[in-house]
């Protein structure tokens, strides 16, 4: 670990360690997020790169002089976040001392910044992190799947808007990818975190929308029911996540319910063995292909209970391949699905959902009789699990941006010479791999406190989450610009890259509500 990097941590930390404090002093330590809503999602943000920050500091030798520059950055840009809001603190304008000031410009300088994305333009991109050997050798077998199933095909799946092939499932259940964080007992591999960020980040850098997000279902389902279902739940339904060969949807989302989840107005009804769904759901990925759909519906239709009136359920559909999709039930229940077109993460289909007295069994209630009422938190509880798992699908399509950027800087030819050539595209190759090797730092650190307390490991996950998109977002876009009008052409990946990434921040949390909600919550209300 290098003493700059200690000394740019520590002095960037304690100045937003002193807007938190302030903020929590002005929020009454969380309460009054709403009437200071600017304050508080500049102090998240702000503490969000503090503790990506303190994870750079433990990043390993081999990847010191990113991870300076990489800190050097982040440390940079926090007091021109806190800047507007300081008065309102009671702070004096942020700023550093003379040492740490010091440690930042060198790290930010631009010799420093062109000789790292010197580097990354030499190496081709290939910006590994230095792994154990079990991971090292989870990583590079999901690249060589990755590499032979899945990228001959991403383009197309893309530029047609083909549904995932049935063979990228199969041969993902084969290789035991959607039983990663599952535990053994119940069917899964149990390799822990850490591997599933690995295995995501490597899907989705060969494609974000017919591999990457494969995992993400059957990871949200699988930790709902494991943080609520009943045991004979646990015993039915984890073993076929696992094995994949039952593949799940998550619907929350409806037409007018997004962000305010305990809003949510599908509703459930007790009937002779089960209940009936009806309603509408927006924005469920998968759909059409899954074979269950979590939904999170509304048990107590007294609506002032708001998230304690609802119950989540798994909905088992038959499986279509189309964009639009109709199923019947005997009893005269009816599904009615459509894909609403989407500019990026085109493979998975996302649908706007009819249910109209759609029976589910009294044994499918997530959590059983002492369910009901419950749905919100298990669902949330998925939730975490997604952002991390979001995390690592951000770092694989920044991955592939990088590389194919770097590949593209040394092919291309201006003014007699490759543009790598030049002191300014090696500048922002630089701050591209920086950026990449930030959102690795706190994605893994997420991981691996997701394998102790999961709980307490909520509020870094949803860091990881959104610092990951929003590098994936900045850093796919700086590589479309160094392609120049080609990085707008459908025909190189980098212009797939970027409608991609743009979808990171929206779901699983909409930034601003992540930002305010989750993570400006959770740092506030620590005493
Ligand atoms: C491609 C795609 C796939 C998706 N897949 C799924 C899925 O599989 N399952 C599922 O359930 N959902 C899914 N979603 C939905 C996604 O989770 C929601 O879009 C997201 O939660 C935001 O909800 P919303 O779109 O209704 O935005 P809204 O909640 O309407 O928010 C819009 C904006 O309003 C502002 N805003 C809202 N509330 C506040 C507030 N209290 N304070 C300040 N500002 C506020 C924010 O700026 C916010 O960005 C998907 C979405 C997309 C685009």
């Amino acid at each position: 670990m290098s003493d700059a990097r200690r000394l740019i941590s520590d002095a960037a930390r304690a100045l937003a360690g002193r807007a938190v404090d302030a903020a929590r002093t002005l929020t009454r330590h969380g309460e009054a997020i709403d009437e200071h809503q600017v304050v508080v999602e500049r102090v998240a943000y702000a503490a969000t790169e503090a503790r990506v920050l303190a994870e750079l500091v433990e990043a390993p030798g081999a990847l010191s002089e990113v991870a300076q520059v990489a800190a050097a950055e982040l440390a940079a840009s926090i007091p021109y976040r806190l800047a507007p809001i300081a008065p309102l603190l009671g702070l004096s304008l942020p700023g550093y001392d003379a040492a740490a000031a010091a440690a930042i410009a060198a790290g930010i300088a631009p010799a420093a910044v062109e000789a790292v994305g010197a580097a990354a333009i030499a190496s081709e991109g290939r910006l590994m992190w230095p792994l154990d050997e079990v991971l090292g050798e989870v990583r590079s077998n999901v690249r060589a799947f990755a590499e032979r199933e899945v990228v001959p095909h991403a383009e197309r799946i893309h530029h047609h808007d083909e549904l995932v092939p049935e063979r990228f499932i199969s041969e993902m259940a084969k290789l035991g990818y959607f039983g990663l964080s599952v535990p053994e007992a119940y069917g899964g591999h149990e390799l822990g975190n850490l591997a599933m960020i690995l295995t995501t980040e490597e899907l989705s850098r060969a494609s974000l929308a017919a591999a990457g997000s494969l995992i993400t279902r059957p990871e949200i389902l699988a930790k709902a029911i494991l943080a609520g279902g009943t045991e004979a739940q646990k015993q039915a339904w984890l073993p076929r996540l696992a094995s994949g060969e039952v593949m799940a949807a998550i619907s929350v989302t409806e037409p007018n319910v997004g962000s305010d989840v305990a809003s949510v107005s599908c509703r459930a009804e007790r009937v002779p063995g089960g209940f009936t769904i009806t309603g509408a759901k927006a924005w469920c990925t998968f759909a059409g292909r899954a074979d269950v759909i979590a939904v999170l519906a509304r048990t107590d239709p007294d609506v002032s209970k708001g998230a304690r009136g609802l119950t989540l359920f798994i909905v088992d559909k038959p499986r279509f391949d189309g964009h639009e999709f109709a199923a019947a039930q005997p009893a005269g229940g009816t599904l009615g699905g459509k894909a609403d077109r989407t500019p990026g993460y085109r493979g998975m289909h996302s649908f706007t959902l009819s249910f109209d007295k759609w029976f589910v069994p009294d044994a499918q209630v997530v959590g059983g009789e002492g369910g009901i009422g419950r749905g919100f938190a298990l669902q949330m509880a998925g939730f975490v699990a997604g952002r991390l798992q979001t995390g690592g699908r951000a770092c694989g399509v920044t991955q592939a941006a990088v590389e194919h950027t770097a590949r593209y800087v040394i092919e291309r030819r201006q003014f007699g010479k490759p543009i790598g050539d030049y002191g300014l595209t090696r500048y922002h190759l630089g701050r591209m791999a920086s950026r990449l090797t930030a959102a690795r730092a706190i994605t893994y650190a997420a991981a691996t406190a997701m394998d102790g307390d999961e709980r307490a490991a909520g509020p870094v996950a949803a860091m990881a989450k959104l610092f990951a998109c929003d590098v994936a977002v900045e850093v796919t876009q700086l590589g479309q610009l160094l392609h120049g009008g080609w990085g707008y052409a459908e025909e190189y990946p980098i212009s797939r890259y970027v409608a991609d990434a743009q979808v990171l921040p929206i779901f699983e949390g909409v930034k601003p509500i992540l930002t305010l909600k989750v993570i400006g919550r959770s740092v506030l209300a620590a005493r």
